[in-house]
Order: structure tokens, then sequence, then C-alpha cells
């Protein structure tokens, strides 16, 4: 293939083979270096990254890197904030990383993340969330926050469906509402904004699918789905629903249910029970059911039963994938209050919008949290700090390195190069644990030592 402005380094591409990633031994991988400090926490990441890949394969393996244009970069050089050849790299060589980028401020220009997760469909935002021993935090036990987060990234109020209030717009939508789909109530109807909240099966099932298929790979013991099904129950309450479809029907073996689970733990601890009986344990509601109601608890344990029992039994569906749900206001509170409860999350772009940043917080904040965009089906990602460009320090070789950094520990892992990824993470607990950390920790550390954003890498490479 043919670029105007890129130049493609020695190596190979990844390709993607009967669903899986195929890759060699010397891939190519394009990267962003990003506006802002996006120079600087990129250079001292590059350097951890080769340096572990160095000493996990000894040469056998290496990553050649290609510098691909956007943002302020692209803009300066005269490609335009996101050069069609960027998104051509991207496309092709399937895997790449990089640094923030500037949202371009003017009508008509959209975020360069954005446009990149749309044009690619990356249609899962992947946010693991975990602890470094030594970093700050305001929670009493951030150990316990291990938590790897799906967010959808496609659908959802970020569809940017939506009118201002008084457009004319927004009143022919009032007004079909209230004239052709029988709603009368919308107050101040002249002042009020509308908009649209679309949630689509495939585009759960396929984000659902992934959390579930992560959770198998990973030896996860739980999903849970995060939703507000109460209150919006086409939507959010779909979404819910059909989690819990797709999972018992393209995951049977692997997954219990958290109804199912109640349901086999009664039976294996009483054996003698009937099916009335367990269905009052588990819905302690059941007395003041209609009879329907009651029947078709009892029909729903005599189901479970005779489908589970030689499967799941026995205590075997302990050792299953469990899949529960929470509803957000409550999920919230609890990955505060008892996050060793939580291991991945699946839910819509919104909420996990909130969730990630939430969860980043207690372990450390916006310096190391990392994420990655991934289109599963086509193996199409990018992986990316999740913090922006931070221009007031941008050029003074202070910013934490560890969000990009830790991206690359994820990239590295999606490729298979478990042993690069392991090394890394050990130097970045070690070199925490010794209290080396840039400006954002050392403020809030004892006795601390203050690296720079270069020396940080440095410390990572002597660590490893
Ligand atoms: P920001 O994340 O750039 O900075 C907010 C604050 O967080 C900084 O002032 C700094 O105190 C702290 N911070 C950020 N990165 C840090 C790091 N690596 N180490 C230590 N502290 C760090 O957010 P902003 O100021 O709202 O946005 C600045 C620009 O970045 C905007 O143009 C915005 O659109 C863009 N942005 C890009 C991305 C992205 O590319 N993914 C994400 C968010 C914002």
């Amino acid at each position: 293939m043919t670029y105007q402005h890129l130049k493609v380094p020695q190596g190979e591409k990844i390709t993607l083979k009967n669903g899986r990633l195929h890759v060699p031994d010397h891939p190519i991988v394009p990267f962003i270096e990003g506006d802002g400090t996006g120079p600087d926490i990129w250079q001292a990441a590059v350097r951890v990254f080769d340096a572990a890949v160095e000493k996990a394969y000894k040469g056998k393996r290496r990553i050649s890197w290609m510098e691909v244009y956007a943002g302020e970069k692209a803009f300066n050089m005269q490609l335009g904030w996101l050069p069609d050849e960027t998104l051509q790299a991207f496309n092709d060589f399937l895997v790449g990383i990089k640094g923030p980028l500037t949202t371009p401020v003017g009508g008509g220009i959209r975020s360069l993340n954005v446009a990149l997760r749309q044009e690619l469909d990356l249609f899962v935002c992947l946010r693991p969330v975990r602890y470094f021993e030594g970093v700050p935090s305001p929670v009493k036990k951030p150990e316990d926050v291990d938590i790897v987060i799906f967010r959808e990234n496609t659908e959802d109020i970020y569809a940017g469906i939506e009118w201002q209030a008084g457009s004319a717009e927004a009143q022919k939508v009032i007004h079909f509402l209230q004239q052709q789909m029988g709603i009368g109530k919308i107050p101040y109807s002249e002042a009020t904004g509308i908009g649209i909240k679309p949630i689509s099966r495939p585009r759960t099932e396929r984000l659902i699918r992934a959390a579930i298929q992560y959770a198998i790979d990973h030896h996860r013991h739980s999903v849970t789905l995060v939703h507000k099904g109460n209150i919006m129950k086409f939507t959010e309450g779909a979404f819910k629903q059909w989690g819990y479809e797709l999972a018992a029907r393209e995951f049977r073996e692997q997954i219990v249910t958290a109804r199912e689970s109640w349901i086999l733990a009664n039976k294996d601890d009483h054996p003698e029970l009937g099916d009335e009986e367990i269905a009052r344990m588990i819905d302690p509601g059941y007395a003041m059911m209609t009879p329907e109601q009651q029947a078709e608890i009892r029909q729903e344990v005599a189901a479970t039963l005779a489908t589970l029992l030689p499967t799941h039994g026995n205590g075997q569906w302990r050792e299953k994938i469990m899949i529960k749900d929470a509803i957000a206001d409550i999920a919230l509170q609890q990955v505060l209050t008892r996050a060793s409860e939580f291991d991945v999350i699946a839910t819509m772009n919104l909420n996990g919008d909130y969730l990630s940043d939430a969860l980043a917080a207690q372990v450390g904040g916006i310096g190391i949290a990392p994420g990655a965009n991934i289109n599963y089906q086509t193996g199409h990602a990018i992986f990316e700090a999740t913090h922006g460009t931070a221009p007031k320090y941008a050029n003074l070789d202070k910013v934490n390195p560890g969000s990009v950094i830790l991206s690359g520990v994820l990239m590295l892992q999606h490729l298979g190069w478990q042993e690069a990824a392991e090394l890394i993470v050990r130097a970045m607990e070690k070199t925490i644990g010794q209290k080396r950390v840039t400006y954002d920790f050392e403020r809030l550390m004892d006795g601390a030592t203050l690296l720079k954003c270069s020396e940080f890498g440095s410390a990572l490479i002597d660590n490893m």
C-alpha cells in the first residue's frame, strides 16, 4: 500500500484470520504521538514498550512503530486535523495506539477521537481499572478495585440526535409526539429541548458478547450488566433483557445467571425441596403475587433445574461466570463501598462514561487510567491515554505517562504478548512501591521522590 505522507517501516501487518488476530514477530503498529503533553508521554512510553518486548523476547519480536498524524501536528503540516491517510493506516494495520488530541474549536469539526471511533466502528470502549500499591487514593480499600468496564461506544444519547429548545425541529418533534403518539404530558413544550436515546439489540449483543468472551478468556468471575431499566424500560431495560438472553443462548455451558445460581444453591443445600418451596426462597414476595405470577416463578424453577442440574448442579455453578445486573445508581454506590463484588461490567455509553471516571478516581485518577476502543469483529483497535492534552504542562517533561503506558500494556495483552505486558505491570508496581513518581502522585504521597515524565519511564525500565 502506498501513502503520500506516511512512511511505512520494515515489518509485517497484523491480520485477522478466522476471527483471531494473527500477530507477526515484527508487527507494524501505527501511533499518534498526541498534542500538548502527548509528545512527552509518548517518548517516555515507547522506550518502556521497546525495552519490555526486548527483555521478554530477546530480539525475536519487535514492534515496528509507524508514525501517523492527527491533531495539531497534522494541522501544522497542512494535512488537516484528521487526514484520510491516518484513518487508512489504522484501517490497514488493525491495531494502533494514540496520545491525547486537542479537540479543535470551531464549527463543523468533530472530535477527532469520536471520528476515529466512528470510522472504524470501534464499538467497545474498554476501561480496566485496578489499584497499584502506594498510589494515593480517596477511598479506604482501593485494593478491592479490579474492574474491567465494557462501555458501548456507538449509541445511546451519544448518537447526537437532539434539538434545541424553541427550535423549529424541537417543536416539530413535540408536535408529532403530542398529535400522533398521544403524549399529552410535555410541559412547557416551547421551552423544551429534545434528545433521542437509541439502544439496539444488535449493538447491545455485540458489546455484551465481547464482555462475556473477555471474562472467559481472562478467567474472570462475573459480568454485571449496569442499567437504569427500572425507568427506561425499552432502552436500558431492554439492554439488560437482551444481555441475559444472549448469555443463555451463546454461552450456556460457561455461565450461570444470578437467579439460576440461587435456584441451584437452594437445591444443592436442600435436595428434598420442591419447585414451589424453592420459588418461595428465591422470591420473598412470592406469597403476595397473583397465581399467574406464582406459576411463572415455579415454571422458571422447574425449567432451570431440568436443564441445568446435570451441568451446573452440585456446586458446579460456582465455577461458572455469573451474569448479574445492577441498577446504575446503586452500582455507582457499590463500586465505592463493595468494589470487590464487581469484576467485568458491561454497560451503555452514558453509564459507562460516569462509571469509568468514578472508578479511575478511586485508584489514582486521570494520570494512570488506560483505555482502548475495539471492534472485536474486525480486529480493529486503538489504545489510548484516557486523559486530555493537559496543554499547560506541554513540553515540561512533567506529567504522568502512566495512562499511555498502561494502554500499551492493554495493547500487548491484546496482541497476545503477555510476557512483555507483565514485565511493564511488575515494573509499575515496583516503581510506585518505591515512591518514585511524577508530580501528580508525589504531592499526595509522604516521602516520595519526584520524577520527571522521562525519568519515570527510565525508572520502569530499570525495574524490569
Ligand atoms: P486534560 O485531561 O487535558 O487535563 C485536565 C487536568 O488533568 C490537567 O490540568 C492536569 O492537572 C491533569 N492531567 C491530565 N493528564 C495528566 C497526566 N498525564 N499526568 C498528570 N496529570 C494529568 O483535560 P482538559 O484540560 O479538559 O482538556 C484539554 C484538551 O484535551 C482539550 O482540547 C480536550 O478536548 C482534549 N481531550 C482529549 C482527550 C483525548 O484525546 N482522548 C480526552 C479528553 C480531553
